[in-house]
């Protein structure tokens, strides 16, 4: 690859405001903002329209430079960090195409913020139901291309269940127009699903078309103290059998709330002495009724000791710090030393049994291990985070080997090792040694066929070394 040649050539169909060489106007770009992974790239390309992209696609084929695509630098598992790759980023190319309120759908282009496209949905009385605490950055393209969960993934899915219709660019510079603003459209294979948690590998995605959904008139948060995972799975069928009406259902064990108190200015513990949390969020079309259901179911929950205490948030206020709390995990531990981070799925029917194998296997590997462990139980999904003991030498904690022991505990139950963080650079190995050899097989015939070259994130999820 001739760098000045292929800077040239980017400058002379970007403009200069298109092309970044420049190492100060680089930096934000190559680093994540944890700072665990670092890169380095002679250019970064910002196209601002799919014409743009597609030459700046043409003109790396051409120059035999590959590709590392971001959007808002969010993603936790290094897939947007580029290691010498030209960076593309997304960022310009923020507009909102086309709002469609009789349709339920929108057109957003890739660079478009998810609170952006949240606001846009609300001021045509729609919701888009994707949320996730880094949704004032986190970009639609990066969130198709890691597929992203979220808080609302029990009531809405997940991205993968939000997206209509794709317009890519492919390896080759050509531009799959799949913009349709379909619900039904059975004319062969659904393409667009393989760009959605594709983590930039088959191609960019410039924008995507969007499902919507009728605006919640009413909204209610409930913060439940329980006794352990297991009453809590009982409390999570109570109320979505009761109330119809769950949108989130969250869980945070004691130490993740002590850690926050602890390490987050200006927190306290909404339910002192509790062993485990649920944090539930309901929604509805309208507030009748609402409130008498939350109330009964429980009620039913508290009668049959599946909870202990049960707290109704009384205002918007009162339901924002219930969520303050549940937001600031990742923070409040985050000072706590050496630690192994994990983001892993059962079958929610098997929750209880795995977090309970998974703390004894944990404890028996690394006696006085300090276990964090949060998130989305209504999706069977755990932020699973082992610390080291106090007073361990950071150098001595087996982090790897933790690792290793939550990921062969989450199989033992049929689950996975990335339920919505994607693979990226950190999980590549772990991936190989976890997914089934037929399924890698087809992955790899697949980024062969669309990406001879291996142009497209050629060190992310897939790698020829692998
Ligand atoms: C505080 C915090 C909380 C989070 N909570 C959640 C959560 O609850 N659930 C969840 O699922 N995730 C969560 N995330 C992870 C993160 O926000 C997602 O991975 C997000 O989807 C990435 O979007 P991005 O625009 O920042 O993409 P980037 O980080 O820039 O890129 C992520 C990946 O997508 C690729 N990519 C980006 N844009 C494109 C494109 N246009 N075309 C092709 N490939 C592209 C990149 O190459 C990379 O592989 C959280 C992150 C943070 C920082």
């Amino acid at each position: 690859m001739n760098t000045t040649d292929l800077v040239a050539k980017l400058t002379a169909r970007l403009g200069p405001k298109g092309v970044l060489t420049d190492a100060a106007a680089l930096s934000p770009y190559l680093t994540e903002w944890r700072g665990k992974f670092s890169g380095r790239t002679p250019v970064a390309a910002l196209p601002q329209s799919t014409a743009e992209a597609a030459d700046v696609v043409r003109i790396c084929v051409e120059s035999g430079a590959s590709i590392t695509t971001q959007g808002g630098n969010t993603g936790l598992v290094g897939g947007q960090i580029p290691d010498g790759e030209v960076l593309v980023s997304l960022k310009r190319m923020n507009r909102i195409r086309e709002i469609d309120a009789d349709n339920d759908s929108l057109i957003a282009e890739a660079g478009c913020v998810l609170a952006g496209v949240q606001q846009a949905a609300a001021d045509s009385d729609r919701l888009f139901p994707l949320s996730l605490a880094s949704e004032g950055s986190a970009t639609i393209g990066g969130l198709i291309s890691t597929n992203a969960g979220g808080v609302h993934v029990l009531r809405y899915g997940m991205m993968r269940e939000l997206v209509l219709g794709i317009e890519a660019v492919l390896p080759d510079g050509r531009v799959l127009n799949g913009l349709k603003a379909l619900r039904k459209d059975n004319t062969g294979y659904d393409l667009k699903q393989l760009f959605i948690g594709a983590e930039g590998t088959l191609g960019i995605v410039t924008a995507a078309t969007l499902k919507l959904f009728p605006r919640p008139r009413a909204r209610e948060v409930a913060l439940l103290g329980v006794e352990g995972p297991r009453p809590a799975l009982a409390l999570l069928h109570r109320v979505k059998a009761m109330t119809g009406a769950v949108s989130a259902f969250e869980v945070m064990n004691r130490l993740s709330v002590d850690l926050v108190v602890q390490n987050v200015p200006n927190m306290r513990d909404p339910l002192p002495g509790a062993p485990f949390m649920v944090l539930i969020e309901f929604e509805a079309a309208h507030a009748e009724g609402l409130r008498d259901a939350i109330e009964h179911a429980l009620a039913g929950a508290l009668e049959a000791g599946e909870a202990q205490t049960a707290l109704i948030a009384e205002n918007a206020s009162q339901a924002r710090d219930f969520w303050r709390v549940r937001e600031a995990i990742s923070a409040g531990h985050k000072p706590e030393g050496a630690q192994a981070n994990h983001d892993v799925s059962v079958p929610v029917s098997k929750t209880p049994d795995f977090l309970a194998r998974t703390d004894a296997a944990m404890q028996a590997r690394c006696p006085g291990v300090r276990i964090v462990a949060f998130g989305h139980m209504g999706d069977g999904n755990f932020h699973y985070s082992a610390m080291q003991p106090i007073g361990m030498a950071p150098d001595a904690f087996p982090g790897a080997a933790l690792t290793q022991t939550v990921y062969d505990v989450a199989a033992s139950f049929g689950g996975s090792i990335s339920a919505e963080h994607g693979i990226g650079v950190a999980r590549k190995a772990d991936l190989v040694r976890f997914k089934d050899a037929e399924s890698l097989s087809l992955m790899r015939t697949l980024k062969h066929a669309l990406d001879p070259m291996n142009v497209m994130n050629p060190r992310a999820l897939l790698t020829t070394e692998v």
